[in-house]
């Protein structure tokens, strides 16, 4: 809940370091529960750490380390990839301001206590009026709204959230006004390695139940894994694992040392995603029939993988984020 928060305010006081670890560890079980520590820790708590006032820290971060779950409200259904075309509005009115509007495919929103949201304070100025409020559960108007029936990461609740006139004191604001599209792309940029880590902790959980069976299943009088076929495919895997997991664990030594490393996020995550697709089908393959049931968790895992290549910026948008940082060191 709180890998990073400050010890004084109950968290752990560990690294980012500590942080994608966790998420890699916890996706070798279950991805859902991975993403949860993901958005808690690379969201939203980085961000009241990183721009709340001490009265917001002292509110908020005691309780995200011990009993709340956040969530991260820019989506809507306008607005994916081109995030900023975001439409919920804030309206300033003395020392408050009214939101209206909707999001889209809000990640833990079915248990979250607080909302980090994005609105546009002054739609005039394009995305330079997006804002982040800090909004709780409870607030008057605040309506979670219907759950997605998804493909995977089931356990984890994908839900609209609305707001019909949510009256927010101007304290909750996050930062300055205006700044709120900076954040949500410092944070990305950041949380997508934590995205990487979730898929290589995936795919890592799905090779080591597929291996011991494959060393126990005969046919031909041997075992599957003593076919040089199959060795040579569990060898190709195993090394597109390990490079996964060195984009992603050298892009989080960059962030750690803060060094550039938009660049190598991207490829942690576009290249994380690929590999759990690649292992995951692999594994049903190499299992035959029985990796095609919901007896064996293959199945799930596969499910599961497909995600990594949708959210925090789909495999295309990583592309393109490497190719215009690309672009400029030539
Ligand atoms: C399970 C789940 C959980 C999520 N959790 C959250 C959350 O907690 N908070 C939140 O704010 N959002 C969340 N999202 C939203 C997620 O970030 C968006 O779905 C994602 O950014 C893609 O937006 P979109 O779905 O509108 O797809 P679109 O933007 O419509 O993209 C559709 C396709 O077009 C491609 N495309 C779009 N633009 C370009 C381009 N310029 N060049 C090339 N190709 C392009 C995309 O790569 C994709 O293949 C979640 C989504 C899902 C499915």
């Amino acid at each position: 809940m709180g890998i990073e928060i400050e010890t004084k305010y109950g968290g752990t006081g560990a690294s980012f370091f500590s942080s994608i670890l966790a998420i890699e560890e916890l996706a070798k079980v279950d991805a859902s529960v991975s993403v949860l520590c993901d958005i808690q820790n690379t969201l939203i708590n980085t961000l009241i750490r990183k721009c709340g006032t001490e009265e917001q820290k002292a509110t908020y971060l005691i309780r995200l380390a011990k009993d709340t779950i956040g969530s991260f409200c820019l989506s809507e259904a306008e607005a994916g990839s081109d995030a900023f075309a975001l439409k919920t509005k804030a309206e300033k009115k003395g020392d408050y301001y009214i939101i209206n509007g909707s999001k889209m495919w809000i990640s833990n929103a079915e248990h979250a206590g607080i909302f980090l949201v994005m609105a546009n304070v002054n739609p005039g100025l394009g995305y330079k009026g997006i804002t982040c409020f800090i909004i709780d559960r409870d607030t008057e108007g605040l309506q979670v709204g219907k759950k997605e029936n998804k493909l995977g990461i089931r356990a984890s609740s994908t839900n609209t959230v609305i707001f019909e006139n949510v009256k927010v004191p101007e304290t909750n604001i996050l930062g300055q006004v205006g700044h709120g599209y900076k954040y949500a792309i410092g944070m990305l940029n950041e949380g997508r390695i934590g995205i990487a880590a979730q898929m290589l902790g995936l795919a890592q959980g799905c090779f080591d139940h597929t291996i011991p069976y494959l060393k126990e299943r005969m046919q031909f009088g041997k075992t599957i894994y003593s076919f040089q076929g199959i060795q040579h495919q569990t060898a190709q895997v195993a090394t597109q694992l390990e490079a996964a997991r060195l984009l992603t664990y050298n892009a989080a030594r960059l962030v750690e040392n803060g060094k550039p490393f938009v660049k190598e996020a991207s490829m942690a995550k576009y290249f994380s995603a690929e590999v759990a697709g690649l292992t995951t089908s692999k594994c049903i393959e190499w299992m035959g029939g029985v990796g095609y049931t919901k007896n064996y968790p293959m199945e799930k895992y596969f499910r599961d993988a497909k995600i990594g290549t949708i959210y925090e910026g789909t495999s295309n948008i990583q592309l393109s984020t490497i190719a215009k940082l690309l672009g400029q060191e030539y």
